[in-house]
């Protein structure tokens, strides 16, 4: 198998002009050690467990010495936050250490976050703590393997040096890994400056090696912008789909390839509750959990203007105009395969979902219909998500079934009784087998989800303890997510009592 030494590097981003980026060094940390790595994520470079563990390739991944071919830099780009534009942001802590182009052809930037001070650091220390790096870590690999576009996390490797937030924390780093970290916000810098050709510049590039169907295209900017558009309303989808909560949609961290970008106060739906506010520090609830779609479509509507010294207005606006339907869509077909249910039907009213308690005009059982009643339900009884859709895949459809350990989970029998009565009548007029309807559902209802008290008893145990067996645990189990694991049975349960304290903020 082959070492970092064998990596070969294309660093396509740093060839750009200096106008994107500064060129940085990392600061180096004292003794750094191996916290923990994805298999798989190593794979995409071609390397595996031996070669993480190489203490120059921990080195390298602590930012305390460059491999030939790296040329380290940090991204220039800017944001709207929390609705308000700030002109100057960038990588303040995360550095580029190179793209890897891998035997397959792949290219991966390799990145590091939480390498040290950079000329976009602002106030920052340029650092990450353990605790938020475990979060990231694994959530970008149970994010794909959820099979939702994502960032990659390779590894995180600590150091003892202090950081501080509100208390005294330590210093970790998470090798990051994606085809690209351009944001929205990376136009958005140059459309606020007024200048035309850095955006040219960019959209070029972007376009040439992540769009490179449109690269012979006359005019290939409106389309770009269609993709991008696509492609985020596929992911938003899939966010609503799975219980996820991002936290902080800032364009900033919006990416162009329609990836789920930089995990901060993240959460996963417990209890289903449509205005879920995973940060704490989002006082106003703009980026609660039914707001996302929505969020995404403004944030759309910032990088068409950015890219607007590229066409008309028009066309920005013709271009951006397919989000609602391709959303509605997409998220009907998602939420229609959870529920067993063919998809289509009418996709008006389905969202936002804070329209529980808003009534449904549809009188007829369609696939909306169902589903938008069982959201309200699930609402109204505070019934844990991803535990009702699990255990919706073992529904019995015949004629006077109770359906008990379903049946369990609302406080409103009644309510679920009539509900369920109408699901099964459909699915007997479906001729919907439950046996293979279980299968295909299982394979669209995860079992186990990064739930915030899975990842708080690893955080404190790899803390207090350097025990880190909790985080490869969860690792693990999380790259199953659709796999029944009986042994990790307590790991699919509903949070304890305990973990409804647990609170997420913006300090990483
Ligand atoms: P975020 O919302 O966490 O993605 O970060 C917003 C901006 O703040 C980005 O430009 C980050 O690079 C920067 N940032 C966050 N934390 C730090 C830190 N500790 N030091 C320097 N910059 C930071
Ligand atoms: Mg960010």
């Amino acid at each position: 198998m082959p070492s970092h030494r064998d990596l070969t590097f294309d660093n396509g981003f740093a060839a750009l002009p200096d106008t994107f980026y500064s060129r940085v060094q990392a600061t180096p940390v004292p003794d750094p050690y191996l916290v923990c790595h994805s298999p798989d994520a190593l794979d995409l470079l071609g390397l595996d467990a031996d070669a993480i563990r190489h203490p120059e390739l921990i080195e390298t991944l602590a930012g305390n010495r460059v491999l030939p071919g790296m040329d380290p830099v940090a991204a220039l780009y800017a944001g709207h936050q929390f609705g308000h534009y700030v002109p100057q942001l960038g990588d303040g802590r995360a550095i580029l250490l190179g793209e890897v182009r891998n035997a397959a052809g792949e290219g991966w930037e390799v990145q590091l976050k939480g390498a040290g001070r950079t000329p976009y650091s602002r106030g920052g220390d340029g650092r990450a703590v353990l605790r938020s790096s475990i979060r990231e870590f694994l959530c970008s690999e149970a994010m794909h393997a959820l099979g939702i576009p994502t960032t990659r996390a390779l590894c995180i490797v600590g150091s003892d040096r202090p950081v501080y937030r509100e208390d005294a924390e330590t210093a970790a780093l998470v090798t990051r890994l994606a085809p690209s970290f351009v944001r929205f916000g990376s136009f958005e810098v140059f459309y606020y400056r007024n200048q035309v050709e850095p955006i040219k510049h960019l959209a070029d590039y972007v376009i040439a090696r992540y769009y490179p169907e449109l690269a012979t295209l006359a005019d290939p900017y409106p389309e770009f912008l269609r993709l991008v558009t696509l492609r985020t309303a596929e992911l938003m989808a899939q966010w609503q789909a799975v219980g996820f909560s991002h936290g902080v949609m800032n364009t900033d961290n919006m990416s162009i390839l329609g990836l789920t970008l930089d995990y901060g106060p993240f959460g996963f739906l417990d209890a289903f509750d449509p205005g879920y506010i995973c940060n704490h520090s989002d006082t106003g609830g703009r980026y609660a959990f039914d707001q996302q779609p929505d969020v995404a479509a403004w944030n759309i509507t910032k990088l068409a203007q950015a890219l607007v010294p590229l066409m008309s207005v028009e066309t920005a606006s013709g271009a951006i105009g397919e989000y609602p339907q391709v959303f509605g869509k997409a998220y009907l077909e998602r939420m229609a395969a959870k529920f067993g249910l063919p998809p289509g039907g009418d996709t008006s009213g389905l969202y936002p979902q804070g329209a529980a308690g808003r009534g449904c005009k549809d009188t007829k059982v369609s696939t909306t219909t169902l589903i938008m009643e069982a959201l309200q339900l699930l609402a109204q009884n505070r019934v844990d998500y991803t535990l009702f859709l699990r255990r919706l895949c073992d529904f019995d459809s015949s004629t006077g079934a109770s359906n008990t350990p379903l049946r369990d989970c609302f406080l409103d029998r009644a309510g679920f009784d009539a509900w369920a009565s109408r699901y099964a009548a459909a699915l007997r007029q479906l001729g919907s087998s439950d046996v293979a309807r279980r299968q295909a559902m299982r394979a669209a209802n995860p079992k186990y989800i990064l739930r915030n008290h899975l990842a708080e008893i690893a955080i404190r145990r790899a803390a207090d303890e350097r025990d880190y067996s909790e985080v490869n645990r969860l690792h693990a189990l999380l790259t199953r997510p659709f796999d029944e694991q009986p042994e990790y049975e307590a790991y699919a349960a509903e949070p304890p009592d305990w973990a409804r304290k647990i609170e997420v903020s913006c300090s990483s």
